[in-house]
């Protein structure tokens, strides 16, 4: 499902884990699956600050980007709303949280879709885990960005990269949703855990995307989650700090990148080769 703001009606959880469902026009738009991109997010604003730079790179590539939003962030990641709103409601924070976010994904050139879980705590049981497994199958994607499975300091985005680890292992199974083909191990990139944590939650960036070229727009889309604030601030340091990182492994003048952890080997009859210019 799309963003209701397309006029759609929510799914019922049963329509959602239907084997039968209808593709969604994301997936009919969809003819090279090798160009599809899914981002898995645990709250409304996660896939814009760690990995919106990128997603506007792959975009500028022909890569189409599809975004999963698991929950909206209401109880835990939207303290500019309650802060304003002291007698506001978690469904018109939801509300709001959705708008920005869609917003936001916009700015980037992406798809997005609410499942409307709730959070803090996040929690994905064996329905919810079927139910991303039938996502990946629909949308057989050759890239995945998601949280890194590590997160002590925010249980939501470890729970999510694992639960993304786990459906991914599952559609690659014949028989994981019969009826349907299964997809192979797409590769799965692992962004930054909970900012500035990166060194409690044992990240250490094994892939740098620069994304200089794309800060600006990258900003741009942030500034659309008025709920926080703070993140404006929060990820033009890091993207820094991440670049002062890959200069020392180019030398190119990169201002602003993101880091990534990957988790699917690289396999292939070479070597992949690091950009020097
Ligand atoms: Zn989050």
């Amino acid at each position: 499902m799309l963003f209701r703001a397309k006029g759609q009606q929510d799914e019922t959880e049963e329509a959602r884990l239907s084997p039968m469902a209808e593709p969604t026009k994301h997936e009919e738009r969809k003819g090279m699956a090798a160009n599809n991109v899914l981002v898995v997010s645990a709250h409304a604003a996660d896939y814009c600050t760690r990995s919106g730079g990128t997603i506007l790179n792959l975009v500028q590539q022909g890569f189409s980007v599809h975004v999963l939003a698991l929950t909206c962030g209401v109880r835990g990641e939207s303290g500019g709303y309650w802060k304003n709103n002291p007698e506001g409601s978690y469904e018109a924070c939801s509300e709001l949280r959705k708008r920005e976010s869609t917003e936001a994904a916009k700015t980037l050139g992406a798809t997005i879709e609410f499942l409307d879980w709730d959070d803090y705590p996040l929690v994905i049981d064996v329905e919810r885990t079927r139910y991303l497994i039938k996502r990946v199958l629909q949308i057989r994607p050759e890239i995945i960005l998601t949280h890194w499975t590590v997160d002590p300091t925010n249980p939501d985005h470890a729970n999510t990269g694992n639960a993304v680890v786990m459906a991914c292992n599952s559609a690659s199974q014949l028989g994981a949703l019969p009826g349907t083909p299964a997809h192979y191990y797409p590769n799965i990139y692992f962004f930054e855990p909970t900012v500035p944590m990166s060194e409690f939650n044992k990240f250490d960036p094994d892939f740098y995307v620069d994304i200089s070229a794309n800060q600006e727009k990258k900003m741009q889309a942030i500034a659309k989650f008025g709920c926080q604030p703070q993140l404006g601030d929060f990820y033009v340091h890091f993207a820094k700090h991440r670049a002062f990182q890959a200069r020392i492994w180019t030398k190119l003048n990169i201002e602003y990148a993101e880091g990534f952890k990957r988790f699917v080997p690289y396999v292939g009859k070479g070597l992949p080769i690091t950009v020097r210019s």
